[in-house]
């Protein structure tokens, strides 16, 4: 007879064991029955008997003893299998860890730019909503260009290409970020199924990259500049010097209009030379402290008159705490106003409605200044061109290039720095970040401004001064004027004179060939301490590095060429009362 179903082997051992027996238990009864109480009919019954109960031992001992090596068996690989699920447990553990761990933003990406992890420093580096993180499009967090760039990068990896680059992003407070990336294919069994995305923000590295090379230019230029400016500066002061000596004399109305005219061109050139000089300058003005609010609303209404016959509105959002700072206020004063210029000329490219906005902030640390307008913007090619010197895009005689620049030293010379934000088409913006300078370095005592009484007599001068026909243009001034000058060429000749007589004032270069205008003053401090008071500089140059420092250490009177004789004469005559104030001079 089958079976219907398999039995299993221990099984079917067993039920043979009994079976045979059991069969000869029949058999030797059946032949007890019918042969009688024979010796072959018991021993055939005592020998199945012994044989059943044999069989059924020995079968019921190997299935225990296989049931035990089953069960060992279960519990080794069940054992094994737990230890490797920990392990791969602890492995990933770990490996997120490590990815945590590294300050660069890591995530992992799909062919379309899914992102299938991320680490957190990617968590922080994008824009919040990339908290929830991985499932989302890296292109959600990127501007048009950026994505477009992205893609094509991202395609190259999975191509089999490593990609290196850099790409615009939004930071997690939603400012404007510069990320350098790296794209590196993940490949399986020889197929790029995933692309490891590496990202570090550059932002701040960057932008001192960009300051250090605006530093290094404008260094160049300064140095250039400087030079430029002593040459044409010179030439400047002696025509505007003999033109205004001239113009004090009786003459026709169309030769003092002609006179007036060189006057004013040599004035203009004058201008122009300082402005050259002004984007080089190291701070030699003086700081007081200043109300920023103040600086924006003296120096609006300055234009506000231009601004409103160009139809442009004009919104001033001025910090309510009337932020007060250390700095030279002519310097911000020209600084707003390169500012103002320069988003009105922009705006009067566009159609209305025309607006700007100057708006101030404070911190403890900083102040802030904007100024925002509605015009065409800044086209990105030129962006990172628009601070340096002599760039412009605006037409002779509209533009020189030296707004941005002189701006930029301005804010390098307070410590603070400028920068601009555009969207093409959607206007521009400037901001200006100067710390609030908590040092009282560099302050003036506060002065008591006692007008001084006029001085007694007649007025002497001792010009020193290398350019003799600049002197001679000063000495007939003077000599117009009732003042008695004299001229000499350098130091040397001028502490010579000074041992035979006596001046109310002495009018010094600072840039002289052979003993300088500092080591005249030093000398004149160490041998004649009485006559420091009696001192002024002359520079063509007061942002050179030395003579700005020179001026700001002495704390003298400058008079900058070409000379205004006007203002030069109340100079001279202050200087002199003054002086003789303090101590009467023994003999002129
Ligand atoms: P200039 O005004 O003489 O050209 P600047 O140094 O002030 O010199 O400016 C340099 C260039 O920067 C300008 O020629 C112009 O192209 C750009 N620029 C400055 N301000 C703005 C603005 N508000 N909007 C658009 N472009 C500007």
């Amino acid at each position: 007879m089958r079976l219907p179903v398999a039995l299993p082997a221990g099984t079917a051992r067993f039920w043979v064991a009994a079976a045979v027996p059991a069969l000869a238990v029949i058999v030797g009864a059946y032949l007890l029955e019918t042969h009688g109480r024979t010796i072959a009919a018991a021993a055939l019954v005592a020998g199945g008997v012994a044989i059943a109960a044999g069989r059924f031992l020995v079968s019921h001992r190997a299935d225990r003893r296989y049931a035990k090596v089953l069960e060992s068996e279960v519990a080794t690989q069940t054992r094994s299998l737990m230890d490797s699920l920990a392990a791969t447990a602890g492995a990933e553990r770990n490996l997120r860890l490590v990815m945590d761990a590294v300050p660069d933003a890591i995530a992992v990406l799909d062919r379309d730019g899914r992102i299938m992890e991320l680490n957190e420093a990617a968590k922080r580096m994008v824009a919040a909503p990339l908290e929830q993180g991985a499932g989302r499009s890296v292109f959600e967090f990127l501007d048009a260009d950026a994505a477009t760039t992205v893609r094509g990068r991202l395609a190259a990896a999975f191509a089999g290409d490593v990609q290196r680059f850099e790409v615009a992003f939004r930071r997690d407070d939603g400012s404007k970020g510069i990320g350098a990336l790296l794209y590196a294919p993940v490949r399986e069994r020889g197929e790029v199924t995933r692309v490891l995305a590496l990202a570090r923000d550059i932002t701040d590295q960057k932008h001192t990259e960009q300051q250090l090379q605006q530093a290094e230019k404008l260094t160049a230029m300064g140095q250039l500049v400087s030079g430029v400016a002593h040459e044409i500066n010179n030439p400047a002061a002696i025509i505007s010097g003999f033109a205004q000596t001239l113009l004090l004399d009786e003459m026709k109305p169309e030769q003092r209009e002609m006179l007036q005219m060189i006057y004013d061109e040599a004035t203009r050139i004058g201008r122009i030379t300082s402005n050259l000089l002004a984007f080089a300058r190291a701070g030699g003005s003086p700081r007081t402290l200043v109300d920023l609010n103040d600086i924006v609303r003296r120096t609006f209404a300055l234009r506000s008159y231009h601004l409103s016959t160009l139809n442009i509105a004009v919104t001033l959002d001025l910090a309510p705490e009337e932020p007060k700072f250390w700095a030279d206020p002519s310097e911000l004063q020209q600084m707003l106003l390169n500012l103002l210029i320069n988003a009105e000329q922009a705006l009067v490219a566009v159609q209305t409605p025309r607006a700007i906005v100057v708006r101030t902030a404070a911190t403890e640390e900083e102040v802030r200044l904007e100024v925002a307008d509605s015009g065409p913007g800044i086209a990105p090619e030129i962006r990172a061109k628009i601070f340096d010197p002599f760039f412009t895009t605006k037409p002779e005689g509209v533009g020189t290039g030296l707004g941005l620049s002189i701006c930029y030293g301005i804010a390098r010379e307070h410590g603070g720095r400028i920068w601009a934000d555009s969207q093409p088409g959607r206007g521009a913006t400037f901001y200006v970040a100067l710390p609030r300078d908590p040092r009282r370095e560099g302050r003036p005592d506060p002065e008591s401004p006692a007008p001084p009484p006029p001085a007694v007599g007649t007025i002497t001068v001792l010009i020193v001064d290398d350019e003799t026909a600049l002197r001679n243009a000063l000495l007939r001034f003077l000599g117009r004027r009732g003042i008695e000058g004299h001229g000499v060429a350098d130091g040397v000749d001028a502490l010579r004179t000074l041992q035979q007589r006596e001046f109310h004032v002495i009018i010094s270069d600072v840039r002289m060939p052979g003993m300088s205008g500092r080591e005249f003053m030093e000398r004149l401090r160490r041998d004649r301490p009485d006559l420091m008071a009696r001192l002024i500089f002359s520079t063509g140059d007061t942002f050179a590095p030395d003579t700005a420092a020179l001026i700001k250490e002495a704390g003298l009177p400058t008079v900058t060429k070409p000379f205004d004789f006007g203002e030069l004469e109340r100079v001279i005559r202050r200087v002199a009362a003054e002086a003789d104030r303090r101590r009467p001079m023994a003999s002129a």
